[in-house]
This record gives C-alpha cells, sequence and structure tokens, in this order.
C-alpha cells in the first residue's frame, strides 16, 4: 500500500471539538493515525481453520500476521471451521489476535464479531435458545430480554464483545429462509422484540465485560423479497419502507444499538449497499445513529459481480464508502482496503467520510473497553452454560411453543399409555435448532452434549422407553418405511408426528413450494387413517402448508426452533406440566397463493367467507390459524371494555381497561392482545394492526383488570407524501374479540 497524499480540502477540514470523553479519545487517535491504518480500521475480514486440522477456530498464522501488521485491519469476525470453539479454545484465539495486535505501532484492538443468534451459537457448550421466531411466540418481551444477558455474557465468555444479532426484518413472505431469524411479521412485536434483546446484549454499559454490543440486521427491506428467496430484489413503497420497516430500527437505535449491517438485497433496483439515501439520509442523518454501519458477507464486491452497478472493484468501494459503509466484511482478501487507498489518494473519497467511518469503530472499541481488556478470560465467567441459564431456555421454549389445535381437549395425554413416536424431526437435535447453532447451517448433530434430548429422548425420559415406539417412517425428503410406522402406530394409543424442516439459513433454505414435503403428507395420511389419536408436532422455522391433512390430526403443536431445551418443553405440554402460553407470531398459511399477512387491507379480500360456493367468490383471507392465536388447556374470558374516553387530541392520551378472567380449571398465562382499527383514512386502512400486549398469569377463577394507554402517534400513519400523520375521524379497539370507537378531534 503506498502512503497517501492528502488532498487541499481535507487539510482545512476543522478538527471538531468534544464534549464527552471517549469522543476525546477518538480524535487524538484519529489525528496520529494514518490513512493505511485507518482503512485498516474499515476492514473487516474472517481467518478459519487451516493450520491444525480439527481444532475447532484455530487461526492460519500467516494469514493473521499479514492482516494486521501489513493490512492494519480493524475487525475479524470468524467462521469457526469445522465446529465450534470451547470459551478456552476462543480465549486462546482472541490472545493469539491481541499479542499480534500488540506488535503494531498503535496497538489498536481488534473487535471481534460473531453470529450470536440464539445464544453464543458458536460457541461449544453454550446455551442454545429458541429462535427469535420462538422468542417472538412467547410474547414477552422481559422474557427475551433475559435470554439475551445470558448470550451476552456466554459470548463474552468466549472472549467476544460483539454479536451480529438481533435480526429486524419483516418477512413479507413466510417463503424466505429467514423468517425464523426474524420476530414474526409485525412491525409493533418485532419492535418491542428487538428492543428487549438489544437492552439484554447490551445492558447499560456495554464495557462491562458481560455485555455485548449489538448489531441489527439487515438494514432495510431485507425481508420483503419478490420472490420469497433470500438475496433476491424487493419492490417497496418509500410509504410501506417507512411505516413497517423503518420502526424496528428506530426502535432499536433509540434503545442504544451499537451498530446496523445493510441488507444484501436491492430495493426498486438500487442495492442497499450503494443506496446514500438508505444509509446516510435515513440510516444516519434521519433516524440520527451514531454508530457503525458495517456490510454484509462479501457485498461491496457483489455490487459488480451480483448486482452490476457497479463496473469494477474500484467503483463498488466508491459507491458503499461514500454510500455511507463504515466497515466492510470484506471478508477474503484485501481488494477493498487497496482500492480504498487508492481511491482517497487520488481525491475520490474524502477524508472526512473516512475520519467519519473510523471515529465510529474506533468510539465503538472504547466504549466496549477493548484498549484495556481487549480478551476476558474465561475463568471470570463461571456461570458459562449453567443450570440457571439452562431452565432459562427451557422456560423460552415452553412460552414458545403454541397450541395451535386440541380437538376434544386430547393434550394433554393421559400419562402411562403407549405412544408411537414418529417422522423425520422426532430425533434431531438439528432439526429442534434449525441454523446458526454451533455451525453456520447447523448441521452437525455431534456438537450437541449428550444431555441435550431430542423430542424422542425427552419422551422417553418423561414416561419411560417401554412406554414408547419409534421410527422415522419418513426423512424430510424422502419415505424410508411408512408402512412400519403404520404397524407400529397399531400398538399405541397415541401418535406424536414429528414433522418439519431440514436445518438451514440463508440461500440453502431457499425453496420453490411453501408445501410440506410429500414424503411426509404421505405419512401423515397413512397415519390419520387409522383412527387413532394424532398430534402434530412442528419443527420449522417458516409455516409450512398443512392443510392436505391438517383436519386429520387431533392436534397441533408448533414448536418453532426452540432451542437445546425445546424437546423437554414440549414433552412437558404434552403431559400438562406446563400450559402453553405461545402464540404465533405471524399468519399460518393454509394456501400457498394466500399469504396475507393479519394486517392486510380490506380489499384484498373481497369474497364472502360464509359463500364460499358461489363461484367467483373464493375465501381469500382464510389462514389456517391467524397471527396472535395459540390455544391454552384453560379457557379466558374478555368483559368490560372501558375507554376513558370517546374523544382524544393531541397531548392528551385515552386510557383503556379490559377485564381478563381465567374460566377454566387451571392455572394459564394469556397474552391480551389490543388491536386498532381506523374506519375511514386517506390511505386504505389495515383491518387491524397490533398496538399493544400483554402476557398475564391467572389462577383458575382469577380476574385482573389489564389497562393500555393510547396516544395520537398510535394512530399515526404514513400518508401519501411519506410523512407520519394522524387523522381525525373514528377508530376501534379490539381486545380479545371485544370493540369499542373513539374518535380522534381535528388535528394539523
Ligand atoms: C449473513 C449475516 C451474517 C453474516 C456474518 C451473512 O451471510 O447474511 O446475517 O451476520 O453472514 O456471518
Amino acid at each position: 500500500m503506498s502512503s497517501c497524499v492528502q488532498n487541499k480540502e481535507d487539510e482545512k477540514e476543522p478538527v471538531s471539538v468534544f464534549s464527552d470523553p471517549i469522543d476525546a479519545k477518538v480524535a487524538k487517535l484519529l489525528t496520529a493515525m494514518t490513512i493505511e491504518e485507518k482503512i485498516g480500521q474499515m476492514t473487516q475480514i474472517t481467518i478459519t481453520a487451516l493450520e491444525e486440522e480439527g481444532n475447532p477456530g484455530v487461526l492460519d498464522s500467516i494469514k493473521l500476521k499479514e492482516a494486521i501488521q501489513k493490512y492494519k485491519i480493524g475487525s475479524i469476525l470468524n467462521v469457526p471451521n469445522p465446529g465450534a470453539p470451547t470459551p478456552k479454545r476462543w480465549n486462546e484465539i482472541l490472545m493469539r489476535i491481541l499479542d499480534e495486535t500488540n506488535k503494531t505501532d498503535k496497538k489498536i484492538p481488534i473487535v471481534y464479531g460473531i453470529d450470536a443468534i440464539h445464544g453464543a451459537s458458536y460457541t461449544n457448550g453454550a446455551v442454545l435458545f429458541p429462535q427469535q421466531i420462538g422468542l417472538a411466540a412467547t410474547w414477552d418481551p422481559e422474557l427475551v430480554e433475559k435470554c439475551a444477558v445470558v448470550s451476552a455474557y456466554e459470548t463474552r465468555a468466549s472472549s467476544i464483545p460483539w454479536v451480529f444479532s438481533p435480526d429486524l426484518d419483516l418477512p413479507r413472505s413466510p417463503v424466505w429462509s429467514r423468517m425464523w431469524e426474524s420476530f414474526g411479521e409485525d412491525t409493533y412485536l418485532s419492535s418491542q422484540m428487538g428492543v428487549a434483546m438489544v437492552k439484554g446484549f447490551q445492558g447499560e454499559d456495554i464495557g462491562s465485560y458481560n455485555k455485548v454490543a449489538t448489531c441489527i440486521k439487515h438494514f432495510i427491506g431485507y425481508g420483503s423479497t419478490t420472490t420469497g428467496k433470500d438475496r433476491t430484489p424487493s419492490l417497496i413503497p418509500e410509504r410501506i419502507l417507512r411505516q413497517y420497516d423503518l420502526p424496528i430500527f428506530k426502535k432499536s437505535i433509540d434503545a442504544g444499538a451499537k451498530s446496523v449491517m445493510i441488507s444484501s438485497g436491492e430495493i426498486n433496483g438500487v442495492p442497499v449497499h450503494a443506496s446514500k439515501k438508505m444509509i446516510t439520509t435515513i440510516l444516519k442523518n434521519e433516524l440520527g445513529f451514531k454508530g457503525v454501519v458495517i456490510t454484509d458477507w462479501d457485498d461491496i464486491v457483489f455490487l459488480h459481480t451480483r448486482h452490476k452497478v457497479a463496473s469494477s472493484m474500484r467503483e463498488a468501494v466508491k459507491k458503499a464508502v461514500l454510500a455511507g459503509i463504515d466497515m466492510s466484511m470484506v471478508p477474503y482478501n484485501y481488494a477493498f482496503a487497496e482500492e480504498l487507498l487508492s481511491l482517497v489518494n487520488d481525491g475520490e473519497v474524502p477524508m472526512s467520510r473516512i475520519n467519519d467511518a473510523v471515529g465510529r469503530i474506533l468510539r465503538m472499541k472504547y466504549e466496549l473497553d477493548l484498549f484495556r481488556t481487549a480478551v476476558t478470560d474465561p475463568v471470570d465467567y463461571p456461570d458459562f452454560g449453567s443450570d440457571s441459564s439452562i431452565a432459562l431456555s427451557y422456560i423460552a421454549a415452553s412460552e414458545s411453543i403454541t397450541l395451535l389445535k386440541n380437538n376434544e381437549d386430547i393434550l394433554p395425554l393421559e400419562k402411562g399409555k403407549k405412544i408411537l413416536i414418529t417422522g423425520p424431526t422426532a430425533n434431531s437435535m438439528k432439526y429442534l435448532n434449525g441454523g446458526w447453532s454451533y455451525t453456520w447451517q447447523g448441521d452437525q448433530s455431534d456438537l450437541y452434549a449428550n444431555d441435550k434430548l431430542t423430542i424422542l429422548e425427552a419422551f422417553k425420559e418423561k414416561i419411560g422407553d417401554k412406554n414408547v415406539l419409534y421410527t422415522p417412517g419418513v426423512s424430510i425428503s424422502k419415505e424410508i418405511n411408512i408402512a412400519k410406522a403404520v404397524s407400529l402406530a397399531r400398538q399405541a394409543s397415541y401418535i406424536i408426528l414429528c414433522l418439519g424442516e431440514h436445518n438451514y439459513t440463508e440461500t440453502p433454505g431457499d425453496i420453490n413450494d411453501l408445501t410440506i414435503t410429500k414424503p411426509q403428507i404421505k405419512l401423515a395420511l397413512a397415519l390419520a387413517k387409522l383412527n387413532k389419536p394424532v398430534i402434530l408436532v412442528l419443527n420449522e422455522g417458516r409455516p409450512r402448508i398443512i392443510s392436505e391433512f391438517e383436519d386429520k390430526m387431533d392436534a397441533v403443536v408448533q414448536c418453532y426452533l426452540s432451542g437445546n431445551e425445546g424437546g423437554r418443553a414440549l414433552v412437558d405440554i404434552v403431559y400438562g406440566t406446563i400450559n402453553p402460553s405461545g402464540k404465533l407470531p405471524y399468519n399460518y398459511p393454509r394456501y400457498v397463493n394466500s399469504l396475507e399477512k393479519y394486517n392486510r387491507k380490506s380489499t384484498e379480500n373481497l369474497g364472502d367467507d360464509e359463500q364460499n360456493d358461489i363461484s367467483g367468490y373464493q375465501k381469500s383471507y382464510f389462514p389456517q390459524y391467524e397471527f396472535g392465536y395459540g390455544l391454552s388447556y384453560t379457557t379466558f374470558s374478555y368483559k368490560n371494555l372501558i375507554l376513558d374516553k370517546v374523544f382524544i387530541e393531541r397531548g392528551h392520551t385515552i386510557n383503556i381497561t379490559v377485564e381478563v378472567q381465567n374460566t377454566g380449571t387451571r392455572k394459564g398465562k394469556e397474552v391480551v392482545q389490543l388491536y386498532l382499527s381506523d374506519m375511514y383514512s386517506s390511505i386504505t386502512p389495515e383491518v387491524k394492526r397490533l398496538q399493544g400486549f400483554k402476557k398475564i398469569e391467572l389462577q383458575p377463577g382469577e380476574m385482573k383488570k389489564v389497562s393500555f394507554e393510547i396516544d395520537i402517534d398510535d394512530l399515526k400513519f404514513v400518508d401519501e407524501h411519506n410523512k407520519w400523520i394522524a387523522e381525525f375521524g373514528e377508530f376501534e379497539v379490539n381486545i380479545g374479540g371485544l370493540t369499542k370507537k373513539f374518535e380522534l378531534e381535528k388535528v394539523m
């Protein structure tokens, strides 16, 4: 790399006056740094096992030396290969990196980033929680925050201070292979959950060695692909982007998220990595984001090779950096650093842009206190993998698992009766956890500790081996021996049919058909003929269509990807130790071509549902199960929905109360959901939208008064000029099927 010749304009730039101590430190260091050092800070690479085969995460020393000594890189992300290192091994890796940075002139610590997705998911022995889609189904932000506290602790125990989590994407279609990494289809629910995770990960002070910096991702519109396939183009009107996608990020930014990862997709023909409007105008200026903006994997290269908006790597780098990228997840070579240096030297990228980027990166490093303690020691983390953290994962799984059907109260099952467990997901930790589980695709079963139980093992633990018959019947994609499953089913009182999906993430999870795979349908239909109760258990990252046989199932239990304790939690729900309380964070579709969201427009279903036979009218909105739905072993009744005003005006709130009573015979939890409908507005209103929820517990017979507060902001939508406005007129509150109207008095 040649040295830099600063252009005149840059020399004239005034040095800012800083008010807080970190800003002053950053400014001082920036002044001392060479251009090569600055560009190095903007470079993130990956170095994986090459040297010592079989030692997870071992670094290639030659590459490490080159990266740090020659290119002065600022960050490393690791895809440990093979498998997941223990905290001790991670500590050795990070110490090795520290040794290398200590040999440099400025000794600027590397910030190591990792995909800690549902726990410290690249660390051997870490507690794996339900994936985000399951966490969303708990409808309990406090619980989700606690899970993130443990994930942060276990990530720091692995010496890693930075996580590429949470995922704040809003999937427009359940086909999308990253649906399970999201909090589901709703903006409000996703916003609440995102904030909970940011708080749990970061706490009050990310420099406190048991907290980590978050990276909220993937900004923006990543979940809206038209094809439903990963990293394919999206068409999103700005109005829609502002109303549904941006608020989720805004809430987490306001909660202090330290970094943002950019979406690999393109919106309306502009790749987000090349969009100054998205990154600088909206994210940095409008949302006021002061942290680090990082690319996704190799995405600057892809501006040239995939999206073809840049005819060379040089042009790609220029576009991305001028758009506002602060750090490039390179990850394999130094073309980014070399091109950027040349662009700065040629005056095509101003130093002010570089200083802005590097200032943000250094700030995060100071906030993480990496200059003092770049590497933590696992001995200081005695609670890594502790029983209480495992218990928390169990609670999260139990609160997420969603009972979708329970004909004639078949569940909870009677103990002491023989059961058949069958289906491809019944005896697999991989399918219980999905992707990002000790490996990227979550594909190595041998990485799970022996005490982690599959569904089959958890049933055996609960009711004894002799009461459990097992045969898989089919794999996800092939028939194995359905006849054997049928013959064993004849000996059993109940059939537990475990269906679902392979483990996957990102593009390898793309599908052409949302319907659950054919061999699984065949197994379900064969078992349904036997006249024995069939309990369908779903282990899936997205709602695979089951309408061909759902009506023949006696019960349906959605597990999502419920983590390491999911097997035990499921069994405790099936036998009634736990009363289910999960609620769907998405509409479960019935038909491949009817993927409407719950908050659709009324014009999306013009057919009369009761008149389904009349030709030309189909049940166009007829999900298998609706967003927010989930059964319990007890019953709840709602009464006395009261609004303290029938008019609301600027600066005022409406207090809403409702009485919820447990009318059944056992203790249970209910998610009280508040929906609002704008009766008439200048933009066609949604049928309803979620605007509040509370999860409460009630003893049999107990009644609680639940209250909510609504203000004008809750009534706003984005108008045709892309501005948030509230329009006067009538609104309806809907809680538990009770409705009340109120009016917004004229506002400007
Ligand atoms: C994914 C990101 C992830 C990154 C680093 C990318 O392929 O899209 O979500 O954080 O890899 O592993």
